[in-house]
């Protein structure tokens, strides 16, 4: 046998480097001619072409003199799979000559100075470590049986068996080398009483593993002390990967997310298979999506969440349980827990919204003069405007995305409104979340945000005010506010319209008879707007979502889901083509069995807010309003 070496040092070529490298001869059991004795290079450039991936196909070696350490790569001369991997002899000596033997070894002092590591553990994750460990320039021996109890020149026994293992293979370490394991659950309590490491690489090994997963794979370290943990850090650098630390008391979190991550990830997708196979689907056409999901949400966190759930599409939700129903029973717990979990995420994330658009900076204006200054300085082709009380939800940010869709210039204002208030504890309860607010705004793409004060709307000066007449504004809401409920949406109204001058302001339908009020407004009074109204976005249990809803207790947020399946029964009649009588009788019905007491339950003209009576024609509403526990809830469905 015969090899080339490329043997190159730091600096300065001494007598006992030769006799290293005809040590290495000797070990590798073939010749070495030294082609470059004297370099500056890096020994690791000799294995690693420039961009830092090492070089598998390369034996590496590293020899170490009293003082420094040489290294050298073996150009692999021998059919593949058949170079020598050193098994129990020395290439490497804390100091002197080199000598070989059994007996007490000595951890590295520092991670600079590792020395042969000798691997225990035949499975998967051992012979990929001892490539990967000599493809890094590593003396390594092994991999070893679970019965190796070290050797004198071991600095490191790296423990590569299972979990459940590994405080008895570390009991037969001699005393001396440092004692690493791999294991990501388990604690360095286990290998006492050596000092030591675990290195844990945040990959799945299969049978098909080979050393190059490692490269670039996150590891997680951890040391019994500094020096051991710093060594846990070179290793891993010299498998390629890139270390962090995780302390003792953060093991089980951290092994429990990475458990969730790649294990649950795995049962998920075998779910969707199942399912997606009764539908005569090859469930390969979903690992696209699935590598597309989790791309986005690597790069956007949860803003990446898409779909029904997070959309509040409970039709689309509710068919998905059904056919999980007839089809896959037992996948109904996993769906269940999963759509509450996805609500739950869809409802927290402030930071990163589904309507995030590129890296605007908002600008938050208080008075009217710096709102229009900031309008004027914009000089947009076209305004879109959301009027908001605050306390943002998904309804208000289906808004701003219609309205940010829409135009080039995107307005929110909030401000609550105490003009529209008939009852002064409802104003003073009403939630304000300006930071939360604020944060959902930027990322919805918003350009201005108007906040004014109740000062900056109505000074001390101001006696206007701008009321419709007719039942638009004096029946249901009109009548169950005061009268001056509706005056006082259309004062602010006409005056943020005025400030503003949108091209479009966009409502929801949420407040249907706002909306109608609103639209008359402005026919009325020949304001120059298009009102955009924007059907009600719910929770995926139907609820309607209000700024309100935070303050239902949990006994009353259940109860709440009567006011949505009251309003489905009496669609539900309306299509069967009955009255407004009937549809009333079976809306009411629900509620009854809800125990809530409506305000009002009616059909109603769309356009006048008439109550309709007989066979509902044209344009009509089925409209309800309820004290839900202590909170006011009003919702709507549009019947035709
Ligand atoms: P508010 O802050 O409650 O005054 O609402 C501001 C605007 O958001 C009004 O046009 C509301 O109709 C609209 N809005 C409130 N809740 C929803 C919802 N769940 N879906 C759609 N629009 C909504």
């Amino acid at each position: 046998m015969s090899a080339i070496v490329a043997y190159r040092r730091r600096s300065g070529w001494r007598e006992s480097d030769a006799a290293f490298v005809g040590r290495a001869a000797t070990h590798h059991q073939c010749s070495i001619s030294v082609r470059s004795p004297i370099g500056n290079r890096d020994d690791d450039d000799l294995d690693r072409p420039r961009g830092g991936v090492p070089d598998r196909r390369r034996r590496g070696f590293v020899l170490r003199t009293s003082d420094r350490w040489v290294g050298g790569v073996i150009r692999d001369r021998w059919p593949r799979g058949t170079a020598p991997v050193r098994q129990d002899s020395t290439v490497t000596q804390r100091s002197g000559s080199p000598q070989s033997g059994t007996g007490a070894a000595t951890a590295p002092e520092s991670p600079e100075n590792i020395g042969t590591v000798a691997v225990v553990g035949r499975g998967r994750l051992g012979s990929v470590l001892v490539e990967a460990l000599q493809g890094g320039g590593l003396v390594v021996s092994g991999p070893h049986g679970r019965g190796y109890s070290g050797e004198r020149e071991d600095a490191i026994v790296l423990l590569c068996v299972p979990d459940a293992a590994i405080t008895s293979a570390a009991a037969l370490i001699c005393k001396g080398p440092l004692v690493g394991h791999c294991s990501g659950a388990t604690g360095l309590a286990s290998i006492a009483p050596h000092r030591g490491f675990s290195i844990h690489p945040v990959m799945t090994f299969t049978a098909r593993t080979g050393p190059a997963a490692l490269t670039d794979t996150p590891a997680a370290v951890a040391g019994t002390d500094g020096p051991a943990l710093d060594v846990a850090r070179s290793l891993a650098v010299r498998l390629g990967m890139r270390p962090f630390t995780v302390a003792e008391p953060d093991r089980p979190a951290y092994h429990a997310a990475t458990a969730m991550a790649a294990n649950f990830l795995v049962t998920l997708e075998s779910a969707a298979g199942t399912l997606i196979r009764t539908a005569g689907v090859d469930p390969k056409v979903l690992l696209p999506l699935a590598h597309a999901a989790l791309d986005n949400w690597g790069e956007q966190g949860a803003a990446a969440l898409t779909g029904p759930v997070s959309r509040g599409d409970q039709g689309v939700v509710k068919s998905h349980r059904q056919a999980l129903t007839g089809r896959t029973p037992e996948l109904l717990p996993m769906f269940d827990a999963l759509v509450a979990a996805t609500q739950r995420l869809a409802q927290s994330r402030i930071d990163k919204t589904r309507f995030t658009v590129g890296t605007r900076t908002m600008l938050v204006v208080n008075t009217v003069s710096a709102l229009r200054r900031a309008l004027k300085a914009h000089g947009a082709r076209s305004i879109g405007f959301v009027p908001t009380m605050g306390a943002l939800h998904q309804g208000h940010l289906e808004l701003l995305r219609r309205a940010r869709e829409d135009n080039d210039l995107v307005v929110l204002s909030v401000f609550v409104n105490p003009a529209q208030f008939n009852d002064p504890a409802d104003l003073a309860a009403y939630p304000r979340t300006d930071a939360q607010d604020r944060a959902h705004a930027e990322t919805a793409g918003v350009d201005i945000y108007f906040a004014p004060t109740a000062d900056v709307v109505y000074p001390p000066t101001f006696t206007a005010t701008v009321a419709l007449a007719g039942p638009i504004v004096q029946t249901f809401e009109g009548a169950h506010r005061g009268s001056g409920h509706f005056h006082g949406v259309t004062t602010v109204v006409t005056k943020l319209l005025m400030m503003i001058r949108p091209d479009r302001a966009y409502f929801g339908q949420k407040d249907a008879q706002q909306l109608r009020v609103v639209q008359a407004l402005v026919a009325d009074l020949d304001i120059e707007v298009q009102i955009v109204p924007v059907p009600t976005v719910r929770e995926p249990d139907g609820l309607a979502m209000s700024s309100r809803n935070v303050r239902l207790t949990p006994e009353s947020r259940s109860m709440a889901l009567g006011l949505h399946q009251a309003l489905v029964t009496g669609r539900a009649a309306f299509e069967l083509g009955e009255t407004a009588e009937s549809i009333v009788a079976s809306a009411a019905r629900i509620l009854d069995d809800y125990s809530i007491v409506p305000e009002y339950l009616a059909v109603v003209d769309g356009n006048d807010f008439r109550q309709i009576l007989g066979k509902p024609a044209g344009r009509a509403v089925l409209i309800v309003a309820a004290m839900v526990g202590r909170i006011r809830l009003i919702d709507n469905v549009v019947l035709q």
